[in-house]
């Protein structure tokens, strides 16, 4: 089958500019959909065609079903690129797309449900045979004695955490039996309010793991490959900082072995496109927590270690086309590190959106910048603070954390703040720097 023609992107910022990028060296045609306050972005200039979906607010705009099937209407778009964010992860609209007979670039709506569910896609893993964490196996109900029978199985400290959660919110660690019933009821209100949906479940609260998680490709002719781990431990209040792959002190075994249990678990469930499996790992066993079905933030990290294009191949699984590689055609080769540039306060780590008066990009050997940002942009409050991506790759981790220093030294963006010295710092911190840090890391050297 032939790749498409022209696709529409759904989505805005860096990750938009990386579609259209990646749609260009396709030789496929481009249409930016936007919001009226994104009218200036960078990849709305630069693709074929643009089309105002309407006003900023995100549920007028990138959240906006009926306004971008209508655009692909009338551009005669023949998939979209929900990048990631905003519907990305929205079985309906992939629904939508599909009956309204477009391509959606991403799994099968069915396997969005599945995974966005996070009960239902513990489930689908443990049975896959994917190792989860120790937990409720399945929803907690209103009987308050069944929920205390399960913490005192699972043994405290526990996570209470929201079915349809995500961005790091809708979880509460619980310490003892006395907090739980407390702790189920504020975060049943709070998933409510925050995700239309109160279902519960609970997990045992490892208490020193990393974040370590695996990039997959499955095609719709039964090919699954993994493309090896990111470690994603550098947190703050659960949203990741700094990635880096591979994971410090991961051997090719391990590697090998938790990459395959995720393949097999690919081709089970009929997997298709990218995803990620996310993993605790703690004292050398790998516990799985959620899916993401869509192209990830730090996924540049795994191009550079890898060499494989992933919105390529995502695009190509749309299309029909097998995967490019075969399992044993990927190679991890050096090391890379990427760090999320926010226009944020260095302090309270509120967003700080307002003018980039200057924008210099870092440049040199193995320097990758994707940042939607020049001269003059006016970053605008109604969207996430991420303003790009700096990513360094070498040959060894040492050599990787170098470049980014120099990298992080030279940037210079004028007229707003952001998390840059944060960087800085973690990229002179002896800790960091020795590699295999847990999730609380960042946390407790701030407190510091
Ligand atoms: P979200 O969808 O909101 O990102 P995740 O389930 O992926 O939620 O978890 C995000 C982060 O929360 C993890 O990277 C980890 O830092 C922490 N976390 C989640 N589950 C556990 C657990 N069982 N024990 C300890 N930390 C956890």
């Amino acid at each position: 089958m032939a790749a498409f023609k022209k696709i529409l992107i759904a989505n805005r910022g860096e990750i938009a500019l990386r579609i259209l990028r990646a749609c260009e060296a396709m030789d496929i045609r481009t249409v930016a959909a936007h919001s009226t306050i994104d009218r200036n972005l960078k990849h709305v200039g630069m693709a074929d065609e643009s089309v105002c979906i309407g006003p900023a607010p995100p549920a007028q705009s990138y959240l906006n079903v009926p306004a971008l099937i209508a655009a692909m209407e009338v551009t005669d778009a023949e998939a979209v690129h929900p990048g990631y964010g905003f519907l990305a992860e929205n079985a309906d609209f992939a629904e939508r797309v599909e009956e309204s007979g477009f391509v959606f670039i991403g799994p099968r709506a069915e396997t969005i449900r599945l995974m966005g569910d996070k009960v239902s896609a513990i489930n689908a893993m443990r049975q896959a045979g994917v190792p989860c964490v120790p937990g409720s196996n399945g929803p907690l109900d209103d009987d308050d004695r069944r929920s205390a029978r399960i913490a005192d199985e699972i043994g405290y400290p526990v996570l209470v955490k929201a079915a349809a959660g995500g961005g790091g919110r809708g979880m509460r660690v619980v310490e003892d039996p006395d907090q739980l019933l407390r702790a189920v009821n504020l975060t049943r209100q709070e998933a409510r309010s925050a995700f239309g949906d109160d279902t519960l479940y609970m997990e045992k609260y490892l208490t020193n793991p990393r974040h370590i998680e695996i990039q997959v490709l499955a095609d719709s002719h039964g090919n699954a490959i993994h493309l090896g781990e990111r470690d994603c431990s550098m947190q703050r209040r659960h949203q990741k900082v700094i990635e880096e792959a591979p994971a410090p002190g991961i051997s090719a075994d391990e590697r090998e072995r938790v990459g395959r249990i995720c393949t097999d678990a690919c081709r089970r469930i009929g997997y298709l496109g990218a995803g990620t499996f996310e993993f605790l790992y703690e004292d050398g066993e790998f516990y799985f927590i959620e899916m993401n079905t869509r192209i990830q933030v730090e996924h540049p990290v795994t191009e550079c270690v890898t060499g494989v294009d992933l919105i390529r191949e995502q695009i190509r699984i749309a299309a029909g086309e097998s995967l490019s590689l075969t399992q044993d055609e990927i190679r991890i080769q050096g090391h890379a590190v990427e760090c999320r540039i926010n226009a944020e306060d260095p302090e309270k780590f509120l967003p700080r959106p307002g003018e980039v008066e200057a924008f210099h990009a870092p440049g040199g050997p193995g320097i990758r910048v994707d940042s939607h940002v020049y001269d003059g942009y006016r970053i605008p409050p109604n969207y996430d603070s991420m303003i790009g991506k700096l990513i360094a790759h070498a040959e060894s981790r040492e050599a990787a954390m170098a470049r980014m220093r120099v990298a992080l030294d030279e940037m210079v963006l004028r007229g707003v703040v952001t998390n840059i010295a944060l960087h800085q710092r973690l990229l002179r911190d002896s800790g960091f720097l020795a590699g295999g840090s847990n999730i609380h890391y960042l946390e407790k050297m701030l407190g510091r």
